[in-house]
């Protein structure tokens, strides 16, 4: 390939034969079609190989295609291009006066990419992004569109959440619901001493989405993210101080490019992700893991990691605790239980970080952890198959959809075990 393509934090560097940006949904098919391996690249925000095409494939870019966002306000959803990006998908949707349930941290990731590896927000009763998804249009092996539909398509359970193991995903439909505003409140120094499950329970619920953030230098938490829909009611919060300050997740980290604080209401795509969309991240110094739990372990959890914080706060830039309402996609880390997700932002280092991953892994193993599929994990494959009970569902459609292995890699073939 003579271009070299990275992924957004330059730890990665795409194996690939060839690289291509298609102009035309008319193109892309035909290259499916005359490939014999290819994968989807969305914005490049994972950590790990799960893009990769291999050294005989074809990764597809889609950030040429024309920027497909198509609102019905009657109906409520929204048809958006397998290339667009939550930040432009947003503004739009809100243009019209509806928003999406809820965002990740950061809106400069692609729907597509984001569904695919179940990338989720926060909150106790907001299932990962995927679960806004009521359709699915994928150019599958031999160029032609496939449609994978909820409550239509028997596939729906692995079409979502895919891996982009199924083929190139060129088109999704999203519910929608009427615009909300929230404001966002940071709260400091919140200790880890008393934590019980009720208390857990309770403080997770407080507000639509809250964080927890903690860099493991000392037990409990450094900040904590409360983000109100101001159609809710206004929280108590006798946990934590409020901050005096505007605060970035990462200490000592200038607070400029997150979001308002201190209570300022704004628009839901303006408050749900930490970091702001005109703040453009080109490149991050830094690696990510994250784990998904099940949510009553979650005190046990943040005990266990308390217990190796020597270990892990040398080479942690920032640790955020969030909940996910379970959801049923087959290969969602959320799937069929409502789960705490333990997230760790790492300095860039990847010999220094691999070796704490594993020391978490095993703190975590008695929790059956889910790793997030788009983060730097080590836990063997045969491990991770046993941790998902619909993974034979999966495999049958994978096998259906794309018998010849078109769009398998590497990682892939380890999830599957084929
Ligand atoms: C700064 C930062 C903040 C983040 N915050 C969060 C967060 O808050 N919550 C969270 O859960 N995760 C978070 N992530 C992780 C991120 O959401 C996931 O890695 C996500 O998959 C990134 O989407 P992408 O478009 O970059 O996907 P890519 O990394 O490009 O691809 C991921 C997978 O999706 C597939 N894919 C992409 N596009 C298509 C397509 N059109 N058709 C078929 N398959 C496709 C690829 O083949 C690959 O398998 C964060 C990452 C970063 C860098």
């Amino acid at each position: 390939m003579t271009e070299t393509v990275t992924n957004w934090a330059g730890n990665i560097t795409y194996a690939a034969k060839e690289l291509h940006r298609p102009h035309s949904l008319h193109a892309l098919r035909g290259l499916v079609a005359g490939s014999s391996r290819v994968r989807a690249l969305g914005s490049g925000h994972s950590f790990n190989e799960i893009a990769e095409a291999g050294e005989d494939g074809v990764l597809l870019s889609l950030d040429a295609l024309p920027p497909e966002i198509d609102v019905d306000t009657t109906a409520r959803t929204v048809r958006v291009g397998g290339g667009v990006r939550y930040a432009e998908l947003a503004r739009e949707v809100h243009r019209h006066g509806l928003a999406l349930p809820n965002m990740a941290s950061l809106p400069h990731i692609s729907v597509a990419g984001s569904v695919a590896t179940g990338t989720h927000g926060s909150g106790v009763g907001n299932g990962p992004l995927s679960s806004s998804v009521r359709a699915v249009e994928i150019v599958t092996a031999d160029g032609s569109t496939g449609r994978f539909a909820r409550g239509v398509s028997d596939w729906f359970g692995g079409a979502v959440t895919s891996l982009g193991a199924l083929g190139v995903v060129t088109s999704l439909t999203l519910d929608l619901e009427p615009a909300f505003e929230v404001e966002q409140h940071v709260f400091t120094e919140m200790p880890l001493e008393g934590l019980d499950r009720a208390a857990f329970e309770t403080i997770m619920s407080a507000a639509y989405s809250v964080s927890l953030f903690t860099d493991w230098r000392a037990p409990g938490f450094r900040q904590v993210w409360v983000k109100r829909r101001t159609d809710q009611p206004l929280p108590d919060f006798p946990w934590a101080a409020p901050a005096t300050e505007k605060m970035h997740p990462v200490p000592g980290m200038p607070a400029v490019n997150c979001t308002e604080q201190f209570g300022v209401p704004g628009p839901w795509h303006e408050r749900l992700p930490h970091f702001r969309a005109e703040f453009t991240p080109s490149s991050g110094a830094e690696l990510q893991s994250e784990y998904l739990l099940p949510r009553e372990s979650a005190v046990a959890v943040l005990h266990a990691l308390d217990g190796i914080r020597e270990t892990v706060a040398p080479v942690l830039q920032t640790c955020e605790v969030r909940t996910v309402a379970a959801d049923d996609q087959w290969l969602s880390p959320s799937h069929g239980r409502d789960t705490v997700a333990v997230h760790f932002t790492w300095v860039e280092d990847t010999r220094a970080v691999l070796p704490v991953v594993r020391r978490v892994e095993e703190a975590l193993a008695p929790f059956d952890a889910r790793p997030h599929w788009g983060k730097v994990f080590t836990t063997p494959a045969a491990e991770l198959r046993a941790r998902y009970p619909r993974l034979g569902d999966f495999r049958t459609c994978a096998r259906s959809v794309d018998p010849e292995g078109k769009f398998t890699n590497a990682f892939v073939r380890d999830v599957l075990g084929h």
